[in-house]
């Protein structure tokens, strides 16, 4: 296990997007909860939502006084595979869970369970990949309650896998899903549901003035903010449909000739197909100068990218929640989306964006097409897009719904 390197935060910054109640809510929870010692455990330090939310949920509750730690998994791509079609299995495809893949998982959350040395009051286990540590943490930590946050989508998951993953349910106290839909696939004793949230305050999220955005904007050349730009910023993995975006933009295409597609993507450190779809994918769009496959970008050339487009479309075929959804509507683009998973709480179909059918790209394209002609709906779609995220999926929102679960687990 190793312990990522985490930024400064205070809770003071959040003042200017939250009402002054809720911070006092968190405040007084984080005076319940001074005296225990928190650990929150995932599998990587990089990529991906959950990544994403612990470097700024961590930081921020030790800022509050909650002695809170994150450790990351030590693992190596084997373990990851087998992780990678639990996840896939979860959300509703997969290979066979052979043995030898449940004899892999065994044996490294054994390992890494067995590097914990310090005590701690509670344990936050983070998507499928720590759950086979939790015999252990039990067995060691044996008054810590355990609460599992589950950030994948479970609306039809692969029973092989959906069984797997429930045999560690007896070792779980409470369970987080970020949509009651997910709740009836895993049978623990409580359950909460909690929508994740963005944070306004990291360089990903905060505002940026004229220069900044000048600045990545030159970084982005060729691609050129003077013609229409439609953006999507995921992983490189089969569920995030980079495909079906490309037909969507290739349909609303024949309609604004000189648009722009950016795919923005990453490899998570614990997702070993990232690379091989990043090659396909970039390979599909190597004849065409409209498209852009960038990998890496700076969290300040995404913010600078999310905001600058025209829309941003998130095709997903499942998806958990979706933080890159929040993004885009908190800087006043519109976003259109598929009906799946975490995606329509966060779209409201004309009024901030469009929701569409994942297997429909034509519609995508049509929809995209609809906001590029009308420059009125976009400023219209993007300042309810802001108010949106405002009300719901900004950081002390879900923090104070996670202290109030961490409160009574611990009662
Ligand atoms: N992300 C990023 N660079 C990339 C791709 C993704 O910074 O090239 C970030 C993205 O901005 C978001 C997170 O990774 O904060 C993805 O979270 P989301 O919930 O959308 O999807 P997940 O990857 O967890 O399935």
């Amino acid at each position: 296990m190793h312990a990522p390197s985490l930024p400064d935060r205070s809770i003071d910054a959040y003042a200017a997007v939250t009402e002054r109640d809720r911070l006092e809510r968190l405040r007084s929870l984080a005076e319940a909860l001074s005296d225990v010692r928190i650990l929150h455990v995932n599998s990587t330090a990089t990529g991906g939502g959950v990544a994403e939310l612990l470097r700024s949920i961590v930081p921020v509750c030790n800022d509050l006084g909650i002695d809170t730690d994150w450790l990351v998994m030590d693992a190596d791509d084997d373990f990851f595979e087998v992780t990678k079609a639990i996840h896939n299995g979860l959300q509703g495809s997969g290979e066979p869970l052979t043995d030898e893949m449940k004899a892999t998982y065994r044996a490294v959350t054994a390992r890494n369970a067995a590097e914990i040395e310090d005590e701690y009051d509670l344990v936050v286990a983070h998507d499928p990949q720590p759950l086979g540590m939790l015999e252990g943490l039990t067995e060691r930590l044996s008054d810590a309650p355990i609460v599992w946050r589950c950030h994948v989508d479970l609306t039809d998951p692969v029973e092989e896998y959906r069984a797997f993953v429930s045999a560690y349910a007896d070792r779980i106290d409470h369970g987080i899903f970020s949509r009651s839909a997910y709740a009836a696939a895993i049978d623990v004793p409580e359950t909460s549901i909690v929508y994740p949230s963005i944070d306004p305050v990291t360089e990903k999220n905060r505002s940026l003035d004229e220069a900044e955005v000048a600045t990545e904007r030159d970084r982005l050349d060729p691609l050129s903010f003077d013609a229409p730009v439609v953006t999507q910023v995921s992983r490189f993995d089969p569920w995030k449909d980079q495909f079906g975006t490309l037909e969507a933009y290739r349909r609303a295409r024949k309609d604004v000739p000189e648009l722009q597609l950016v795919l923005a993507g990453g490899m998570a450190g614990d997702d070993p197909e990232g690379l091989a779809l990043y090659e396909q994918v970039a390979n599909e769009a190597v004849d065409d100068p409209n498209v852009h496959v960038l990998t890496d970008l700076p969290d300040t050339t995404i913010n600078a990218l999310q905001r600058l487009s025209d829309a941003v479309v998130q095709k997903s075929l499942r998806e958990g929640f979706g933080l890159v959804v929040s993004e885009a509507l908190w800087k006043r683009t519109p976003v259109v989306g598929s009906t799946v998973g975490g995606i329509p709480l966060q779209i409201e179909d004309g009024r901030n964006g469009y929701l569409v059918e994942p297997d429909d790209a034509t519609a995508a394209g049509d929809r995209i097409v609809a906001l590029l002609e009308d420059d009125e709906r976009r400023t219209e779609f993007g300042a309810n897009a802001r108010e949106h995220v405002r009300e719901r999926f900004l950081l002390p929102r879900q923090l104070v719904a996670l202290l109030e679960v961490f409160v009574e687990t611990l009662k």
